[in-house]
């Protein structure tokens, strides 16, 4: 099942999309937020359809989870390729800059007003930076969570997965050392266009691609991840409760600005089509 979460009437909804992705079923209005649907299991959705069947374009798509409850969680540097492209790139601060493969993941998060939907604008924050980059994710959404999730129970604690684009502007992601603050900024975390349920993707097996005004950038698949989707969710969880509903970005692979010769930064008008397989493509243009 895909779900998306959209404007109707200025009124936020959530809805199924069909399979054919031109009408979205809506659910009830108590309903509205992705969410609470998560926190209550997806049988509850199921059972609380509207009957309301519209065209999708006639909606607006929002970002699934518009306003997530806590920060987005992200890895860096989790594809071997991308791993050398950023560490030959001298963007990286820090003691292990450099390295191609580190010994843990590199977590890092981005703040839930960072998050934007499909179609809309990516601030450049020219005053702020001048060196802002695209990456292609795929992004995991948790379901019932907890504390301690092992590798083996990783992948029945997955909701769905959508596609986040992990804007970030390289000159901050070096100058502050952590990478919070590049990460961070207004309309950093383009969503959507929907969350696809984990029972209708094999989440090791996606292909990723980005293409920047048409041109291919980055092209790879989540089975080549150095640290796995359940290694990601077990290394969070250790000594972090998980809730229903947040959100991991999983790291994005070779083919960035920063990689190319010579590095190539996002432009006004530039437009950023990432497409997932058996998610769907987020397009957003940059303003
Ligand atoms: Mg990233």
């Amino acid at each position: 099942m895909k779900l998306a979460t959209v404007l109707l009437d200025g009124l936020q909804r959530v809805g199924c999309i069909s399979s054919d992705e031109t009408r979205i079923e809506l659910l009830t209005e108590e309903w509205s937020d992705l969410v609470d649907i998560i926190a209550a299991g997806i049988n509850t959705a199921e059972a609380t359809m509207s009957g309301q069947s519209l065209p999708l374009s006639s909606v607006r798509l929002l970002a699934p989870i518009p306003r997530p409850r806590r920060n987005i969680m992200c890895v860096g540097k989790n594809y071997l390729e991308h791993a050398k492209e950023f560490a030959r790139s001298g963007y990286e601060a820090g003691a292990v800059a450099g390295k191609d493969l580190d010994e843990y993941p590199a977590l890092f998060s981005k703040l839930p007003s960072s998050v934007i939907g499909p179609g809309e604008k990516i601030q450049l924050h020219p005053t702020v930076t001048q060196k802002v980059d695209y990456e292609a994710e795929l992004a995991v959404i948790i379901g019932s969570g907890g504390r301690g999730i092992s590798r083996d129970e990783a992948w029945d604690n997955i909701w769905g997965y959508t596609i986040i684009n992990d804007v970030t502007a390289r000159d901050l992601q070096k100058n502050h050392k952590q990478w919070f603050l590049g990460k961070s900024l207004d309309t950093f975390a383009p969503m959507g266009p929907w969350v696809v349920t984990s029972d209708e993707v094999d989440a090791a097996d996606l292909d990723v691609t980005c293409f920047v005004n048409g041109e291919l950038r980055q092209q790879a698949n989540t089975r080549d991840l150095i640290f796995d989707i359940p290694t990601l969710i077990s290394t969070l969880s250790a000594a972090i409760t998980l809730e229903p509903g947040d959100i991991i970005a999983t790291g994005t692979p070779v083919g960035v600005g920063i990689g190319l010769s010579p590095p190539t930064f996002l432009q006004s008008g530039d437009t950023v089509e990432i497409t997932i397989s058996g998610i769907g493509t987020l397009t957003n243009v940059c303003a």
